[in-house]
């Protein structure tokens, strides 16, 4: 399952690490989503790196996670420049992008023009 894209509205913050918020599902401790403009699922991201190599701004950031499992933060997303590249590169769609209503669609109709 991909990341929760409506997580800005229905999980709530827990805190803020290195500048950025910290989100929780309901009361799901094992549930945690770490960014705002650049939002990291820490379930589904298993550290392959390859929004680290494809951002051409450097937002992300290997760091070891509560469960000692390798993950990236987006440190850096003040920074991001909304290519929207790492959620596509990402294989478990861990990452969502925030965007004004419709980029979605058009995002959608950009990848299949491109199939
Ligand atoms: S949308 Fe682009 S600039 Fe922003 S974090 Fe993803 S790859 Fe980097
Ligand atoms: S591409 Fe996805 S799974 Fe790989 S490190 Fe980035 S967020 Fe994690």
């Amino acid at each position: 399952m991909p990341i929760d894209k409506t997580f800005r509205d229905t999980w709530r913050k827990i805190g803020q690490h290195e500048g950025h918020p910290v989100w929780q599902f309901e009361d799901d401790e094992s549930s945690r989503i770490h960014g705002s403009i650049v939002g990291v699922d820490f379930s589904l991201c298993y550290g392959c790196a390859k929004c680290i190599t494809a951002c051409p701004t450097n937002v992300f950031v290997i760091v070891t996670d509560e469960r000692n499992r390798s993950v990236v933060d987006p440190l850096n997303e003040s920074e991001c420049i909304l290519c929207l590249v790492c959620e596509i590169v990402c294989p478990v769609e861990a990452i969502s992008i925030e965007r004004e209503g419709g980029s979605e669609d058009t995002l959608k109709s950009l990848l299949q023009s491109s199939e």
